[in-house]
């Protein structure tokens, strides 16, 4: 065995046992998955596998089911499975089926697809699913939750805390803005109306507005929130120019229809910079969507993490935590974490995106990057594919670093010490969980 080899096995051993603090997930609410019919067809519908057969051409609609039918499902699926089989988000699903279901054929066909799907419904009615999944295979202490509804701060806490979505507090420029959600197929209401709606509070004035800002991030900290979190790359751009607050006003006093594009940007504009002011004021780190988006028809440059170049420098008290490794822009992400010391750099989705990827990144950024200043989470609604993400990262960390290893970049040691932190030690630290855990009745 050459050295990289003994490297390689020695470190992926013990890679494999370090629990992990995972900083970003989507893990559907226990109840929910319990209550719905999860099948192999359900399993690719909430997973992103789903992009990639679209991307491959099967239709959007073919993907609503009227009723729960697992033959009709894979009617709609398998024409499309020799197309995509070669894509990371499939071969990491693979990945979990061979080690949870006993799924031992190389690929997915007419044979066989039955007896794994049965066997994913049975188990996700099981009471222990979600312990035995996170818990005792995929070895997560706990995950940063993000869910897009109010409930997410009555989660289960044993096997995640929540996270404040920020981006409903930038549609206050309209009683009522329209959104497409445009992977579920949905038209969502935002605006004044809809925050008046979910928090109770009058929005006669923008002082009330302001009031409202603080009183979401109070309710979100006295709810165990151990972070806030933006997507709005999905929908603008990540530059949040400097607006006053007389302008903001402006804008929020003016009837829907006179409200211009540039103006509804202008008033975000604002709000994003009020709102980094609370993530320092309530110590929630700040995690930002950067780089590729999910689902179809988005604007890449608009998430290009140099946009958020002014609010490095105008708030250094804030933490700012630049997802998904901001691909395809590592290069730059690196250069911005190393440059500025409240910038944090955060490589979840992106072993799930591409292992190639993740490998080439991560061996640039632990030459550029002080190693305290990466971490990873999973980024997934079912627990299956959490856990074929977990696979995934162990290894692609192994091959990093006992590269690095047999390179003499450093020893082992150094080696495990930099493991133990980016998938663990850094989430406990950035987020201050060892603190806020002490501080609040938890059950993690
Ligand atoms: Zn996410």
């Amino acid at each position: 065995m050459n050295s990289l080899n003994k490297h390689f096995q020695r470190l992926s051993q013990e890679i494999d046992a370090i629990p992990i603090a995972d900083a970003h997930e989507h893990i559907m609410e226990r109840c929910e998955s319990l209550a719905r019919e999860v099948d192999l067809f359900d399993l690719f519908d909430r997973t992103y596998v789903k992009g990639d057969f679209v991307s491959a051409g099967m239709p959007v609609d073919d993907w609503v089911r009227e009723e729960f039918d697992p033959e009709e499902g894979w009617r709609r699926i398998s024409p499309y499975i020799h197309r995509v089989r070669n894509t990371s988000y499939y071969r990491s699903l693979m990945g979990a089926f061979r080690e949870l279901y006993d799924f031992t054929d190389d690929e997915l066909n007419d044979a066989n697809w039955r007896e794994l799907s049965d066997r994913i419904q049975a188990a996700n009615k099981r009471e222990d699913w979600y312990h035995h999944v996170l818990k005792e295979k995929a070895r997560i202490e706990v995950s940063l939750l993000h869910r897009t509804d109010p409930d997410v701060y009555g989660t289960e806490r044993e096997f995640c805390v929540p996270v404040l979505w920020v981006d409903p507090l930038l549609y206050g420029y309209a009683n009522l803005v329209l959104l497409e959600r445009k992977v579920q197929r949905q038209i969502l209401r935002y605006g004044r109306e809809a925050l008046q709606k979910e928090h109770g509070l009058p929005l006669n004035s923008f002082d009330d507005y302001l009031a409202l800002v603080d009183r979401v991030f109070r309710t979100a900290t006295e709810n165990g929130a151990v972070a806030a979190k933006s997507v709005a790359a999905y929908r603008r751009i990540l530059l949040f120019e400097p607006v006053g607050r007389s302008e903001a006003e402006r804008i929020f006093l003016k009837p829907d229809s006179e409200v211009t594009p540039a103006e509804a940007k202008a008033f975000q504009d604002c709000i994003m910079h009020l709102i980094v002011q609370k993530t320092i004021q309530y110590e929630l780190p700040f995690q930002f969507h950067t780089g590729l988006q999910h689902g179809f028809g988005n604007v890449l440059a608009n998430s290009h993490a140099l946009h958020l170049n002014n609010l490095f420098f105008t708030y250094p008290e804030a933490k700012f935590v630049l997802f998904h490794g901001s691909y395809p822009f590592g290069g730059e992400l690196s250069v911005l974490a190393k440059t500025y010391a409240n910038v944090y750099l955060d490589f979840n989705w992106l072993p799930l995106v591409s292992p190639a990827v993740a490998e080439r990144n991560l061996a640039e950024w632990l030459d550029t990057v002080p190693g305290s200043k990466l971490e990873w989470g999973g980024d997934c609604q079912h627990v299956e594919a959490v856990y074929g993400h977990v696979l995934q990262v162990r290894r692609v960390l192994a091959r990093v670093l006992s590269e690095k290893v047999a390179r003499g970049d450093f020893d082992e040691e150094v080696a495990m010490d930099l493991a133990r932190k980016l998938l663990r030690d850094n989430v406990w630290e950035i987020y201050n969980l060892e603190q806020k855990r002490g501080d609040r009745t938890l059950d993690w």
